[in-house]
C-alpha cells in the first residue's frame, strides 16, 4: 500500500471544490459518467484497430445506489487504469500557479473544473470519501484500489477485481443524501445523459401490473445512444423528426412547423436539429429551450451566448465538440469558434427558410403567421439575417394575401404614391375598430395591410429606415407606413391640393372653441381640435391619431429607453369635418359680435425694447354657438364610438342622451 499527497501545488483544492462549486454540485454525476463513457469509447476504438482482442463483452455503464452503505457507484467496463495511470491522471493534478488562478476565478466554478480537468474531483463536492477500483485492459494488469477522504491525502493498494473497467464509489455526505434517492438520480441522468453514446443503466425497468408497480428483469436504460441528430438526414423521415421532437420535449404536445438538420464538418464540427415551433408570443416558447450537447453529453440549455438571441426562440439540439464547455458565459461570447458557429447557424436557418419559401410558397404563407415573430426578431437584431430574409419576409393584407415588401411595393405603387413621390403603405392593427377608415381607403381603390403582430411597429420603422438609406441621391419621396385611421384618407395619400372650405379663420376658431368646451375630461387622453374639409360622406366629427406619436408609444412597451413616450397621455386629433352638412349647419347657426382688443405692438421690428411698445386697439369678429352643447357632445361621442374609445360611464351617458334626442 502506498500513501501520498495529491499533487496540487497548494493543498487548498478541496475547500475550493467544496465551497465554490457548491451551487453546481449536481454536475459531479455528469462528470463521472462522461469519464466512464470516454473510457468505454476508448476501449472500442482500441478494439477497432486490433489493440484489444476478443469479445468486449458487456460495455454498459451502470449507476447504482446502496442506501445502507450510503454510496453511489458509477461502473464501467472501459479501458480501466493501472496504478501508474491512477497516479498520473488522478494524483498528479499538476498545474502551476494554482493559487493565483483559483483566486482569479473564485466565482467562476465551471471555469475551474474545465480548465484543470477536475471532472473527477467534482465528486468530492458531495462525498466524504471516494474510492476507485480499477482494472486496466492491458495484459497482466493488476487491479488497483484508491481511496481519498477529501483532503490531499490518498491511499493506493493492489486489489482483486474480476472485470475490466472502473468503479467509482462515492460515500455520500449527509448533507447530500438526495443523491441516494432513486428519483433524484434518475432525474439527473435523464437531464445529462439522455443521448450519451454508451448505454447507461440505472436499476430495473418498471411496469404497472394490476395497479402495482413491479420490477422487470430487464435493466432500465436511460439513454438513446443514436439520437436523431447523429444520423444522416437522408436516413430520416419526417416522422422520425417529429418523434425526436417529442423525445426532446416530452411535455410538448404541439407539432413543430418544420426543422433544420445541421451537419457541419468544416471549419468546425457541429451537428444538430433545430425546430420551428408556432411562435405566438415571446414568452410562451422559451419554456422549451435549445439544448446544447458536447459529443452527446448534455451541457446546458442556456444557449443565450452561443446562438443569437432571436434563435433562442427555436427548439432543438446543437452538438459541438468545438464549443468550450466549462467556461464562463462572458468567455463564450468572445470565443471565435462560438462566433463562427453562431453566424453559421444564422446562415443555415435563413437558407432553409428561403428554400421553403421557394419550394412551396403556399405552404410557407400558411405558416407565416406562426413564424413571423421569429423572423422579424431576427431581422431587427441581425443585419446579415435581415439581408437574407428580405426574400421571404412577408406582409399580409386584409384580404389574407401575402407579399414580400418588394412585391407589395410593386402592387400598390401606381395608386398609392402621393403627389410628392412618397409611397404610402396603409395598414390597420385591428380591422374591426378601424372599419370606417378601411372602407374609405377601399373606396379609393387602396390596399390595407394587417399589422397586428408584436413586432410589426418595429419592423415597419426598420423598413422605412432601410428605404431611406438605400435611396439614391436626389431621388424623390420615401416609403411610409401609415395607419389607416391616423388621418383622413385624403391627407394620408395627398394627390393634389386638398379642397378648402369657404369659412373664415374666425368662424373656424368659433366652432373649434365650441367643441373644445364640450370635450370629455380624461387625464390619460388629450384631444387637439381642428377643422378640415374632409368629405361630405365622412363622419361630421372623427378622431385621428398621429402616426409618429402612436408608434413611439407602442415601441416604448418593448424598449426601456423609450419609456418617456409610454408615460405621455394618448393624444388624438378631433377633426371637425367642415364639409359635412351637420357641421355646416352648426357653423351657420353661430352668432357673431365685434369685439375690441388691445394688443402690444412694436413699431420698429429690430428694436424690441419694451419702452418702444405702443398699445393698439384692433377689432375682431368672435363667433359663438349657444344651446347646442347636447348635440356637440353627441357628435364627439359618435367620433369616440367610431374609434372604439367610448366606454363605461361615458358610453352610458351617450346611450341616455341618444334616447332623449329621439323623444
Ligand atoms: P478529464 O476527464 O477532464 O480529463 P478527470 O479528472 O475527470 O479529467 O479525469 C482525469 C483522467 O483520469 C481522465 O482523463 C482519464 O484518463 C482518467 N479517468 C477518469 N475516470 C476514468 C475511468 N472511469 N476510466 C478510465 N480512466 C479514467
Amino acid at each position: 500500500m502506498s500513501k501520498g499527497n495529491i499533487g496540487v501545488t497548494s493543498d487548498n483544492i478541496f475547500p475550493v471544490i467544496k465551497k465554490f462549486l457548491y451551487s453546481d454540485h449536481e454536475i459531479f454525476l455528469r462528470e463521472l459518467i462522461s469519464n466512464a463513457v470516454d473510457a468505454t469509447q476508448k476501449l472500442k476504438t482500441l478494439a477497432s484497430v486490433g489493440e484489444v482482442k476478443g469479445d468486449l463483452g458487456d460495455t454498459r455503464v451502470r449507476v447504482t445506489i446502496d442506501k445502507q452503505k450510503k454510496t453511489l457507484t458509477v461502473s464501467d467496463h472501459g479501458i480501466g487504469m493501472t496504478a501508474d495511470e491512477v497516479d498520473k491522471y488522478i494524483n498528479q493534478i499538476a498545474f502551476s500557479g494554482a493559487e493565483e488562478f483559483l483566486d482569479k476565478y473564485k466565482d467562476k466554478t465551471e471555469a475551474i473544473i474545465g480548465h484543470f480537468g477536475l471532472g473527477f474531483y467534482s465528486s468530492f463536492m458531495v462525498s466524504d470519501k471516494v474510492e476507485i477500483f480499477s482494472l486496466s485492459y492491458k495484459d497482466d494488469a493488476k487491479a488497483v484500489h484508491w481511496t481519498c477522504t477529501g483532503n490531499p491525502e490518498y491511499t493506493m493498494e493492489e486489489t482483486i477485481k474480476a472485470e475490466r473497467g472502473t468503479d467509482i464509489v462515492l460515500h455520500i455526505n449527509s448533507e447530500f443524501e438526495q443523491y441516494l434517492e432513486d428519483a433524484t438520480v434518475e432525474g439527473l441522468l435523464k437531464k445529462y445523459c439522455k443521448f450519451l453514446p454508451v448505454e447507461i443503466a440505472f436499476g430495473k425497468k418498471k411496469e404497472w401490473k394490476e395497479g402495482k408497480e413491479v420490477e422487470l428483469d430487464e435493466e432500465n436504460i436511460i439513454n438513446d445512444i443514436h439520437p436523431a441528430w447523429t444520423r444522416k438526414p437522408s436516413e430520416m423521415t419526417e416522422d422520425d423528426y417529429k418523434k425526436f421532437y417529442h423525445q426532446l420535449y416530452p411535455d410538448q404536445y404541439e407539432e413543430p412547423l418544420f426543422h433544420i438538420h445541421l451537419n457541419v464538418d468544416y471549419p468546425f464540427h457541429l451537428t444538430g436539429i433545430l425546430y420551428f415551433p408556432r411562435i405566438k408570443r415571446n414568452i410562451d416558447v422559451r419554456r422549451n429551450k435549445i439544448q446544447l450537447y458536447c459529443n452527446q453529453v448534455f451541457v446546458t440549455d442556456e444557449v443565450e451566448n452561443i446562438v443569437p438571441e432571436y434563435l433562442t426562440l427555436l427548439h432543438g439540439v446543437i452538438d459541438s465538440p468545438d464549443i468550450p464547455l466549462n467556461v464562463s458565459r462572458s468567455y463564450l461570447q468572445s470565443d471565435n469558434n462560438v462566433k463562427k458557429i453562431s453566424s453559421h447557424i444564422t446562415k443555415k436557418v435563413a437558407d432553409k427558410l428561403s428554400e421553403l419559401y421557394k419550394n412551396d410558397k403556399d405552404d410557407f404563407c400558411k405558416k407565416w403567421d406562426d413564424i413571423k415573430l421569429f423572423i422579424q426578431f431576427g431581422m431587427l437584431s441581425d443585419e446579415k439575417f435581415y439581408e437574407r430574409a428580405t426574400g421571404f419576409a412577408l406582409l399580409k393584407n386584409l384580404e389574407g394575401n401575402y407579399f414580400t415588401l418588394a412585391e407589395y411595393k410593386e402592387k400598390v405603387k401606381e395608386n398609392q404614391t402621393d403627389k410628392d413621390g412618397n409611397l404610402v403603405l396603409l395598414y390597420a392593427q385591428d380591422a374591426d375598430s378601424s372599419y370606417a377608415y378601411i372602407e374609405r381607403a377601399k373606396q379609393k381603390g387602396y390596399d390595407v395591410l394587417l399589422m397586428d403582430g408584436e413586432l410589426d411597429v418595429h419592423a415597419m420603422s426598420q423598413a422605412e429606415q432601410k428605404d431611406m438609406a438605400n435611396r439614391k441621391d436626389g431621388e424623390k419621396g420615401s416609403l411610409r407606413f401609415v395607419r389607416v385611421d391616423s388621418d383622413t384618407i385624403e391627407n394620408l395619400i395627398r394627390k393634389e391640393e386638398t379642397v378648402q372650405d369657404n369659412y373664415t379663420a374666425e368662424q373656424k376658431e368659433g366652432i373649434t372653441k365650441a367643441f373644445e368646451n364640450c370635450l370629455p375630461q380624461n387625464e390619460r387622453l388629450r384631444y387637439y381640435v381642428n377643422c378640415e374639409a374632409a368629405a361630405a360622406d365622412a363622419l361630421p366629427v372623427f378622431l385621428t391619431q398621429n402616426e409618429f406619436m402612436r408608434r413611439m408609444k407602442e415601441m416604448s412597451q418593448h424598449q426601456q429607453s423609450m419609456s418617456f413616450y409610454g408615460s405621455m397621455p394618448d393624444q388624438y386629433n378631433l377633426v371637425i369635418n367642415t364639409a359635412h352638412p351637420i357641421v355646416k349647419e352648426l357653423i351657420d347657426k353661430m352668432t357673431s359680435e365685434i369685439v375690441e382688443e388691445t394688443v402690444d405692438k412694436t413699431p420698429d421690428e429690430n428694436n424690441s425694447n419694451d419702452d418702444n411698445k405702443v398699445q393698439e386697439t384692433v377689432t375682431k369678429t368672435v363667433y359663438t354657438l349657444s344651446n347646442e352643447d347636447e348635440r356637440l357632445k353627441q357628435l364627439i361621442d359618435i367620433a369616440l364610438l367610431a374609434s372604439g374609445l367610448l366606454k363605461g360611464e361615458s358610453l352610458a351617458q351617450f346611450v341616455k342622451r341618444s334616447v332623449n334626442l329621439l323623444q
